[in-house]
Parts: structure tokens; C-alpha cells; sequence
């Protein structure tokens, strides 16, 4: 569930934007050390800018393949042209009356009109599909997931290539380890079983045809289910600036949040089946480890991880008294936050979480050696 600033921004930048930022998730503004642009590799457009403490996307620019937001480790960029539930729902439909294969097209090759619409998901650009929506397409009950994306070479968004061909290498590698025997397959041509003679009828005014156009798809959809919520449910809107939003509170930490992709990813692999290797490598988990003796037990890692994998112990939250520190690999989202601001260098961050540690719900815990610190190190922002 988007907690109530998302749906704010969500409300607010539906109408002009196909991707959505929601800042105070991006590790760069929650800390101005903080070295993740992997947006900015990613976006073919130049449509991102991520300076200290600021993530700004320019809607003009954008050409809403989905790139950034397939990368984003932290979620701070959501992609709603079409929005994840409708997505996964179109998909899985389609699914469905493939007899178990979920097909993916990208705009490009929905717009050559060869395909039943009702037999795949079209999206802008097939750098829209992430691991989250293969994962839980698969652990649903699809047989075989096939991203039909044209050629790329040939193609305005052709850059996007390799950013595919890296989703659908780290999803099969995640597939492979749980056991599973569905591999994600890409094509240059629809398969011959979804193609029709006569599909003038079946275009037109259809879903499919309308999510081709990301702008009205945010304002159709996303945009009316947010603002209904702020308004017939929740009833108020939260007006904070972004400085006010990561205030460190009282007991020290700056606000975190619920991961959604991330956990539909954990879920579906989990479903899948048990890992079959000792380690799971991808970049949508990470595991942490912290050298006790370079530690000085400051806490800042713990304060400044927006998904709260990294915390203190939750009955010492005084700043002065940091005893221990608690890791939990399920929730760490490889945004390496916590490696960027340790002014010791005590953290290290790893790809390979060892696999019991991943489904282990109970947290690691690091001891501090007990250097105590006189007072805070923040002041009133801490941002
Ligand atoms: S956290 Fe996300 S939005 Fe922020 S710099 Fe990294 S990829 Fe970009
Ligand atoms: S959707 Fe694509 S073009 Fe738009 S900001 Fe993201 S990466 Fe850049
Ligand atoms: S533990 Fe570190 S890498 Fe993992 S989510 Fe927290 S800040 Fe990011």
C-alpha cells in the first residue's frame, strides 16, 4: 500500500508525467554522499537529474520506456504508463488465454496490429517489465513469459537493449536458483499462435490500444484511484516539504518505506520453490556486513536505510546509546545508502545473499563495542 505522501504525489503528478518521483525515497536527496544515479544510466533521455538532495524528471523529455523506474532499487520512481496493477492484471489475462504463456509487447509492435490484443500486454517499451511482474506472473501459474520487443537496433528506443537483455538475465538467474523451469524468452515477431487475419475491430478503442498513450493512461487510472482515496478515505493531503518529510525523528531515524515491487518479488520467489543454491545473487537483494573494529557505532547507516533493513536495536533508540545494530537481507534493497554514508568505511555490501539468510526472517545482529557518542550528529533536518 503507497503510504499517504505517495498518493499525494501520485495525485499530483499523474496528469503529466508517465513516471512519477517520489523524492524522499531516492537515496541521493535522503543523503547528499549517497552515489546511486542508476536512473541516470538508464534513461535514454536525458529526462533525469539527481543532484544533492534533489531527483527532478522532466516530462517533456521523457519518453516513457519505464527504464529508470526497472531500476530504481528504491522505488522512488514509478512508472504508470500503465501502472504495475493494471499491468499485471492485462498480463495475466492474457496469460490466461494463452493457455499459460504470458506475452509481452512492446507499443512498437502492438502498433503493426498483427496480434489479438486480448492475447498480450502491451507496453511503451519492454524495459517497462521488471523482475517483479515475471516473478509473480510465474509464480501464479504462467508456463513461459515471451517478450515480443521488435528489433531494438532499429528502434527510437533502442538503447534500452541491454537494460532489457539485464532484466531478463537477472530474472531467469532468480527463476533458475528457485527451482523453476520457466525461462523468460524475447522475440523479434509475434508467435504465430496470436496472430490474426482481420484485427481492425479488435484495436480501436481497446485498453491495449489506449495504454499507448502513457499520458491518458495516468489520468485515466492511477490519478482518479489516488485522488479518491486522499479524498473520500483519507480526506486530507500531506503538504510537507521534502525537508520536513526526512526530519530524523526522535528516536533517530528518517522515514522509511514499504517496498512494493520488492516485496512482490520476495513473495513470488518464495512461492516458486526453495532456492537450490547457497547464495542468491541479483541486484534486487543485498546483504550487509559491518567490520566491528572500524565501526565508531554512530547509527548513521540505520538512520539514513529507507527500508529499515539496517536498524538499531529497537528498545536502545537513544542516539547515545547504540548497542547493537539488526540486518534483515529481505528487506535490503541494494541501494547502498549505508556504504555511501559510513564516514568510517566500515560497511560492505554484497549481490550474494547467502539463500537461508534471505528467508530468514529473524535479523542479523551486529555489537557495537560500546563507543558511546556525546550527542547527535544532526540537526533539526539531518538531511
Ligand atoms: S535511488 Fe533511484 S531515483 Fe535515486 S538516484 Fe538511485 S536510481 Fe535514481
Ligand atoms: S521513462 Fe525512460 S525516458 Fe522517461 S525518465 Fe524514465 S528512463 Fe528516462
Ligand atoms: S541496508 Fe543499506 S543497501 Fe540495504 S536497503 Fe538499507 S541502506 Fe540500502
Amino acid at each position: 500500500m503507497p503510504n499517504i505522501n505517495d498518493i499525494v504525489q501520485i495525485a499530483e503528478a499523474m496528469g503529466k508525467s508517465p513516471v512519477v518521483v517520489v523524492p524522499e525515497r531516492c537515496a541521493a536527496v535522503r543523503n547528499r554522499n549517497a552515489t546511486c544515479r542508476t536512473c541516470i544510466d538508464a534513461c535514454q533521455a536525458d529526462a533525469i537529474e539527481v543532484r544533492a538532495n534533489e531527483l527532478n524528471l522532466n516530462a517533456s523529455l521523457c519518453v516513457a520506456c519505464g527504464a529508470c523506474a526497472t531500476v530504481c532499487p528504491t522505488e522512488a520512481l514509478l512508472s504508470v504508463a500503465p501502472p504495475d496493477a493494471e499491468l499485471a492484471r492485462s498480463a495475466a489475462e492474457a496469460a490466461v488465454a494463452n493457455d499459460g504463456t504470458a506475452v509481452f509487447a512492446c507499443a512498437r509492435m502492438a502498433a503493426k496490429r498483427v496480434a489479438d490484443p486480448a492475447l498480450f500486454a502491451e507496453v511503451p517499451c519492454m524495459a517497462r517489465v521488471d523482475e517483479s511482474m515475471v516473478l509473480s506472473l510465474v509464480s501464479h501459474g504462467a508456463m513461459d513469459v515471451l517478450l515480443v520487443d521488435g528489433n531494438c537496433a532499429t528502434c527510437k528506443y533502442g538503447v534500452c537493449d541491454a537494460a532489457i537483455a539485464e532484466t531478463v538475465e537477472q530474472a531467469n538467474r532468480l527463476l533458475e536458483v528457485h527451482g523453476s523451469a520457466v525461462r523468460v524468452r524475447r522475440a523479434s515477431a509475434f508467435p504465430d499462435s496470436l496472430l490474426a487475419d482481420d484485427t481492425q475491430g479488435m484495436y480501436g478503442a481497446t485498453r491495449r490500444g489506449f495504454f499507448s498513450d502513457a499520458a491518458g493512461a495516468a489520468k485515466d487510472t492511477v490519478v482518479t484511484a489516488a485522488r479518491t482515496t486522499i479524498e473520500q478515505e483519507l480526506g486530507y493531503a500531506d503538504r510537507r516539504t521534502i525537508g520536513e518529510r526526512l526530519r530524523v525523528s526522535d528516536t533517530g531515524e528518517m522515514a522509511q518505506f514499504p517496498m512494493p515491487r520488492h516485496e512482490v518479488a520476495i513473495n513470488a520467489l518464495d512461492a516458486i520453490g526453495a532456492p537450490t543454491a547457497e547464495r542468491v545473487e541479483s541486484r534486487l537483494f543485498g546483504t550487509v556486513d559491518i567490520d566491528i573494529d572500524r565501526c565508531n557505532a554512530c547509527g548513521m547507516c540505520a538512520v539514513f536505510c529507507p527500508t529499515g533493513a539496517l536498524r538499531r536495536d529497537p528498545a536502545e533508540k537513544a542516539l547515545a546509546a547504540l548497542k547493537y545494530l539488526e540486518f534483515s537481507a529481505c528487506e535490503c534493497v541494494q541501494c547502498g545508502l549505508c556504504v555511501d554514508v559510513c564516514w568510517k568505511e566500515a560497511l560492505t555490501l554484497s549481490n550474494s545473499v547467502p539463500a537461508d539468510e534471505l528467508y530468514d526472517f529473524e535479523p542479523r545482529t551486529f555489537h557495537m563495542k560500546g563507543v558511546k557518542r556525546k550527542k547527535s550528529p544532526f540537526g533539526a533536518s539531518g538531511v
